[in-house]
């Protein structure tokens, strides 16, 4: 049985500004709908490898580093790499968080606007009665379900590589997830 939390106010008017100043993290899932875009952006540079250690479980080890994997920002203004005269260049392969935001589940697994991403809902979005709570939440379990099989495949990465820096490339990671 789905569960909503009631009277959501939110509507999207495309601002673009949830694609600004944001970290998007990415999966398997992710990372394979942005190749299959048809991008000619390279992995090794929209995939950014932002510090990290072992006991972050969302860590890959690459390189000789435990790393966790976002999208690129632009060092211009940090906004992402694939936002382009504010609207998503990648849009029908964007990544499952991009899909979601602003939504999250809440404790009692109810659809909800958590606090932080109230403050730029508030700033940025419009209010109108919000309907789309039963494939809103599709989604998010959708992406729950994902985030789960990616902490296997790289609990299994990194012991796999973990003797062999050689190894540890993200081409030999891509190779690993699929
Ligand atoms: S900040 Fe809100 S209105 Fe602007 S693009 Fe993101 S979801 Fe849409
Ligand atoms: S992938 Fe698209 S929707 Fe997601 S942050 Fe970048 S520009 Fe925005």
């Amino acid at each position: 049985m789905w569960n909503f939390r009631e009277n959501i106010y939110f509507s999207c008017n495309q601002c673009g500004d949830c694609c600004k100043d944001m970290d998007v993290p990415l999966t398997h899932y992710d990372i394979k709908n942005i190749i299959n875009s048809g991008t000619k952006i390279d992995l090794e540079t929209f995939v950014n490898l932002y510090p990290s250690n072992q006991n972050d479980i969302d860590a890959v080890l690459l390189y000789g580093e435990f790393s966790t994997l976002y999208l690129t920002n632009k060092i211009s203004d940090n906004s992402c790499l694939f936002l382009e005269n504010n609207a998503c260049s990648i849009y029908n392969f964007r990544p499952n968080s991009c899909r979601i935001w602003p939504f999250s589940k809440d404790e009692k697994n109810k659809l909800q606007i958590d606090d932080i991403a109230d403050k730029l809902v508030s700033k940025s979005c419009d209010k109108k009665k919000f309907k789309d709570y039963k494939n809103t939440l599709i989604q998010v379990e959708q992406g729950i379900n994902e985030l789960l099989e990616f902490r296997e495949l790289i609990k299994s990465w990194n012991i796999k590589v973990k003797s062999s820096l050689e190894d540890q490339t993200l081409e030999n990671l891509i190779d690993h997830f699929f």
